[in-house]
């Protein structure tokens, strides 16, 4: 009885289903992709601007609706491609920009400087001149930094527009460490002490405070944005206005259809680190958790792939968090005419990008386990996340093929042992042939950009932005 009981659970296959836009769906339909690939090359990515409007639109709402003035920084660094920054002009967006290209891409598009901010992590002479001759937004991190700001500005007779970036919030009677930014007293105190006329920082015309925190917490980030709008109050009694609060990024998206799937998959990986059953990932990869002595320490180390509250209603959620007995946050900032900003960056490219990538082998390994060979590399799909917990969409190029239901795993073409494209073990209708393609949905945010790399001398992936007109799909090539 018991064993059968093992056997049997030892069979599930934990699925996670991805969320699949309308335009993927269609695309999927109408599109010869192994034709995409002749021509592109394998990987290749896949963009529609369908959705980065939508998303947009999704926080417009948000913002009208409880009547809160708002400016949304598109958080460029998620995506290389300037094809988005162009798009972000059309829409009347500004971008968030992290590097000194990242500016200059603005600035060559036309985007509205007034519109543009600067918040990357090291800011060197260049970008900061670029930035301030421009009358674009500088976050300053740091004491350095301002000092360097400063000296710029008086050499070449500026006014930069500035905002300070702060962190060390309390949060239930803990602080959020953070590296980044000034901590509240400081910037208190550098403002209070070194702004205006006759002081040491005279020239800089503050306007912003500025927080981004990591990880993905509504509490904490209303507990943030309380005390900024404190600290705001506090500099007012000083005679300094601070018009915009930016509260960074970091909205969660949901990419899976389903809460099931999400708990099942948790369970059977836990019951396969502590040997219950098969694995469900390569080598038993715990996925960042750790096991000792039959006890399982931690939690996985992944993005929040399902999440009931994300997007739009993430954003509401926290304008409509308490302030004090009579305000709302949303509230709050309307009495002190206070602008609200954000920077999504992965959510505003929710179901933006699709990654394709063709089959070149099947083997088994000593194990008995399939491996499909892919030509594309681990980086060519990779966060910080332990794994991309998203199943692919496996399209035979040869329709009629008779079911066969096969799991394996996807390796890709750097020379590791662990150059796996998906540490998750999936379950494919058949055995793939070469040429077939393997679809990685919901990829425009971070996963196929931010951790590319050229070793081995492979070039990059290209990337093509497609749009629908009613005479069918339009592909632009030109889109980098
Ligand atoms: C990375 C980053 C963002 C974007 O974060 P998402 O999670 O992609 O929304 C915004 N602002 C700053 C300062 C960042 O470092």
């Amino acid at each position: 009885m018991s064993t059968q009981k093992r056997k049997q659970s030892s069979n599930i296959h934990p699925a996670l289903s991805p969320i699949v836009h309308p335009w993927i769906r269609t695309f999927i339909e109408s599109v010869e992709f192994s034709e995409l690939i002749n021509e592109f090359g394998s990987p290749l990515n896949i963009h529609c601007l369908e959705p980065f409007l939508e998303n947009q639109q999704e926080f417009e709402a948000v913002f009208k609706a409880q009547n809160v003035k708002h400016q949304i920084y598109f958080a460029r660094k998620a995506n290389k491609c300037k094809t988005l920054v162009e798009a972000a002009k059309k829409q009347k967006m500004g971008v968030d920009t992290a590097s000194l290209q990242e500016l200059k891409d603005c600035l060559d598009v036309g985007i509205d400087p007034a519109t543009v901010v600067l918040t990357a992590a090291i800011k060197t002479e260049p970008m900061l001149t670029l930035a301030a001759k421009n009358g674009v937004t500088i976050i300053l991190d740091n004491w350095d930094e301002c000092m360097l700001l400063h000296q710029i500005a008086e050499n070449l007779d500026l006014k930069p527009i500035v905002g300070f970036r702060i962190g060390g919030f309390s949060f239930r009677k803990e602080t959020l460490s953070t590296r980044f930014g000034f901590g509240l007293e400081d910037a208190f105190g550098i403002m209070t002490r070194h702004l205006g006329a006759g002081n040491k920082f005279h020239r800089f015309h503050f306007t912003t405070l500025h927080f981004h925190l990591n990880g993905y917490s509504i509490p904490q980030r209303a507990a943030a944005l309380i005390q900024t709008i404190r600290l705001s109050d506090r500099l007012k009694s000083n005679n300094i206005s601070c018009q915009k609060i930016d509260i960074g990024g970091g909205i969660l998206v949901n990419y899976l259809t389903d809460q099931e799937e999400w708990d099942l998959f948790y369970k059977e990986l836990r019951s396969a680190i502590l040997m219950k059953r098969d694995p469900v990932t390569f080598e038993n990869d715990p996925l960042g958790m750790v096991k000792i002595e039959n006890e399982i320490y931690g939690s996985m180390q992944v993005y929040p792939y399902f999440n009931t509250v994300h997007k739009g209603q993430f954003l509401k959620a926290i304008l409509d968090s308490t302030f004090d007995a009579n305000d709302t946050l949303a509230q709050a900032l309307k009495k002190r005419n206070i602008t609200l900003a954000i920077e999504p960056g992965r959510s505003l490219l929710d179901q933006v990008g699709i990654t394709i990538a063709r089959v070149v082998f099947r083997k088994k390994n000593q194990q008995q386990d399939w491996f499909i060979g892919l030509e594309m590399n681990r980086t060519q799909m990779k966060s910080s996340s332990a794994d991309f917990l998203l199943d692919p969409i496996f399209i035979p190029t040869q329709a009629g093929r008779a079911d066969a239901p096969c799991d394996a795993y996807l390796v890709g073409s750097y020379c590791l042992e662990q150059e796996l494209i998906l540490k998750r073990k999936i379950r494919l209708k058949t055995l793939p042939l070469p040429g077939d393609i393997f679809c990685f949905i919901n990829t425009a945010g971070y996963m196929m950009h931010f951790y590319e790399s050229q070793a081995h001398l492979f070039d990059l992936a290209k990337n093509i932005f497609v749009h629908r007109r009613h005479d069918g799909w339009h592909i632009n090539a030109d889109a980098y």
